[in-house]
């Protein structure tokens, strides 16, 4: 298969800074699209896997799934695009389309593992996988998305992630009026759930280890805010929630957490931590609390999430920063300092 070489931005090794190199991408197929990518979020997926922290990162690594940009190709069997329209990847570009889950459109669920936009095996070059933080993409059109016209582009590019992660839970457990839902960990993906929540008509909780987000949670759409470093708030709050997305990206006490659920309230975990978070039998058995977990979404339900943010115009609160910050970027994203999610401009790629 014929490829073609693009500047790229990614890490040779786990203890390495990021830097440019060269990648290859396949000329695109009958159903492949190719996108100019204009801007790239930076997801804290990208930092765990970039350093290994998930123990299968195959190197050379270029993270990036929060793709938007304008088609530049379409192969001649693309139905949904043509040159010339904005577009979005995720966090997935292909997956078996066989197995119960992708025949029922739950491919993020696929029973073979999805296809991720990075760090995934490219099923035409039999190579791993590269992600966004690059010139251009070439995604099959079943995994790419339609951006809505009336938003910011690049406040767009984070839904693409944090928008879908934390709107799949939210929906599945049925969030809406009458609940009580908390979001604890208010960065990239936090703040998006916080917004959603709210749209969808729920009481929205925003559970914060910084006072200065606590600060800024009402504006975002937060009902009431809870500084979850503070024992007598956090108290008071037992037994209050039905429902919890947990985004925290870091090591800590869920048990403090699953306190604050209902009888019958789920808390979804969808931060990845590197390590296990130990769950006390007592934090669920007397009230029958679910402790579940949920990846991404479903191209459809991606869709409707972005068709859904159109209509209430929501989009992420971003820092635009240069391809080349990116290191920088990463390490204020430990000590969680971003409101809420950084944006790469990729023109500074292009530079
Ligand atoms: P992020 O922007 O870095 O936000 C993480 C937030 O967690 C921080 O802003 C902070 O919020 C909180 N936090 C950090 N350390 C903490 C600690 N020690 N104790 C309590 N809270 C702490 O990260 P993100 O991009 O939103 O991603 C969050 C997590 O979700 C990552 O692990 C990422 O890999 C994972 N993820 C999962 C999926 C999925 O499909 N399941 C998809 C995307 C990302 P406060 O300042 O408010 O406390
Ligand atoms: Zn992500
Ligand atoms: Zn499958």
């Amino acid at each position: 298969m014929g490829t073609y070489i693009v500047k790229a931005f990614g890490t040779e090794a786990p203890e390495a800074a990021l830097k440019q190199m060269n990648i290859d991408r396949r000329e695109v197929t009958e159903k492949d699209v190719e996108i100019d990518i204009l801007y790239c979020g930076v997801c804290h997926s990208d930092l765990h896997t970039a350093r290994n922290e998930w123990h299968g990162t195959l190197y050379p690594n270029v993270p990036g799934h929060e793709i938007v940009g304008r088609i530049t190709k379409a192969g001649n069997g693309v139905t949904k695009f043509k040159a010339g329209d904005l577009a979005a990847v995720g966090c997935m570009v292909d997956s078996c389309r066989e197995c119960e889950q992708c025949r029922k459109g739950s491919e993020q669920y696929c029973e073979k593992g999805n296809i991720q936009t990075y760090n995934g095996r490219d099923k035409h070059l039999n190579r791993q996988t590269f992600g966004g933080y690059s010139e251009r993409v070439v995604v099959d059109e079943d995994f790419v998305l339609r951006v809505p016209e009336n938003l910011e582009l690049s406040a767009v590019a984070p839904l693409l992630c944090a928008g879908i992660t934390t709107w799949s839970p939210l929906k599945h457990w049925n969030a809406g009026p009458g609940m009580k839902v908390g979001i604890v960990g208010i960065g990239g993906l936090g703040h998006m759930g916080v917004k959603l929540a709210k749209a969808m008509g729920a009481y929205v909780v925003v559970l914060t280890t910084s006072p200065s987000k606590a600060d800024d949670a009402k504006r975002l759409g937060a009902d009431e805010v809870i500084l979850s470093t503070d024992k007598a708030q956090m108290k008071a709050a037992a037994n209050t929630l039905h429902f919890i997305v947990d985004c925290v990206s870091a090591q800590h006490d869920v048990n403090a957490y699953l306190k604050l659920l209902k009888v019958d309230g789920t808390l979804a975990l969808v931060g990845a931590p590197e390590h296990p978070l130990p769950v006390a039998p007592f934090s669920l058995i007397p009230a029958r609390k679910n402790f579940a977990g949920s990846t991404i979404g479903s191209i459809a339900e991606t869709q409707e999430m972005l068709d859904f943010c159109g209509k209430h115009n929501i989009t992420a609160d971003i820092e635009l920063i240069r391809i080349q910050d990116i290191n920088n970027a990463y390490d204020r994203l430990l000590k969680g300092d971003v409101k809420y999610r950084f944006v790469i401009d990729m023109s500074s790629l292009k530079n």
